[in-house]
């Protein structure tokens, strides 16, 4: 790795565990500087809506002057980016190719193969390698508009970080986000989607996690329960503070969204955020939604220490 690598450090877990928040948590680190999920989703792309689609700050991302000045500086740093043009993101735009990379990328023979194209098969390694530079100068231009020299990024995919882990431009950590299955399970529940399967996809996505951090031994790993990073936000933030290699500095324990440039979830756009616990799942999940969540993850959680 260069030694003039850029520090990033990559947060991989479950959607709607509190990646926005901690977002918005690292972003307030003078030092740090994370966007949340770094590239407006192919869905909304493929619409020619990604110049109109908002910013924490309350404005499009056509308009904010934050995202501007991030892509003036990145075609200083010889990059075409823009509103319209996400090219430092790594998923495809044609659903059905993206989930055959979300499937191949669960497993370790499928990551071992992707990583490997990447690198040998014509026209993917070329595709990749433009992504690598671009995302590079993505990274180093925030870095800039932001006056900080820790990228945190939020993205939480494992093709993501499966690309980014090759890159030598980068030096990365990880930084596992994991919420109590049972939450994460009333969350899905609430959202209108089955707990059963929100436990299945929480499995695969810890144990996929768990098998990276393995496969990676050389690349510093931390956790963050997101239960104890609301109930102790002080204290978990010190501990990710000294993770990220950044100076102790007193952490938030409030965040005003408008103040940051985060893309994510709609929780975002709320303004001032208390940090606070949600244990709406104690009620929310029946007897039975219970008894078939922990069947499925409860051994895996008690590990990870959701007693
Ligand atoms: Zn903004």
């Amino acid at each position: 790795m260069p030694t003039d690598a850029t520090p990033v450090v990559y947060i991989a877990g479950c959607g709607h565990s509190g990646s926005t928040l901690l977002a918005l948590l690292l972003d307030s680190h003078p030092e740090i500087a994370c966007v949340g999920e770094t590239a407006v989703k192919p869905k909304i792309r493929r619409r020619g809506d990604s110049a109109s689609a908002t910013c924490s700050c309350g404005r499009t991302i056509g308009e904010c002057p934050f995202w501007t000045a991030v892509f003036a500086q990145a075609r200083v740093l010889g990059e075409d980016l823009g509103p319209e043009r996400w090219a430092n993101d790594y998923r495809f735009e044609q659903p059905l190719a993206q989930r055959a990379l979300n499937r191949l990328c669960n497993t370790t023979r499928g990551r071992d193969l992707v990583r490997w194209a990447a690198d040998h098969v014509p026209g993917y390694r070329g595709r990749v390698a433009a992504i690598d530079t671009a995302n590079v100068a993505f990274i180093r231009a925030i870095l800039h508009a932001q006056g900080a020299r820790v990228f945190a990024d939020t993205s939480k995919r494992t093709p993501r970080l499966v690309h980014m882990l090759r890159v030598p431009e980068l030096d990365m950590k990880l930084l596992h986000l994991v919420r109590d299955v049972r939450g994460y399970a009333a969350s899905a529940k609430k959202r209108g989607m089955s707990p059963v399967d929100a436990a299945r996809t929480w499995y695969r996505d810890q144990t996929t996690i768990a098998d990276v951090a393995r496969a990676y031994p050389q690349v510093p790993f931390h956790r963050v329960r997101y239960e104890e990073m609301c109930a102790d936000p002080v204290t978990t933030l010190r501990n990710v503070y000294a993770f990220c290699g950044v100076s102790r500095i007193d952490p938030p324990t409030a965040v005003d969204a408008t103040a940051h440039h985060v893309l994510g979830n709609n929780m975002r756009m709320g303004g001032a955020i208390r940090v606070r616990v949600d244990d709406s799942w104690k009620t929310r999940l029946d007897a039975e939604e219970l008894r078939q969540v922990l069947a499925i993850a409860g051994s895996l959680n008690r590990e990870l220490g959701f007693g």
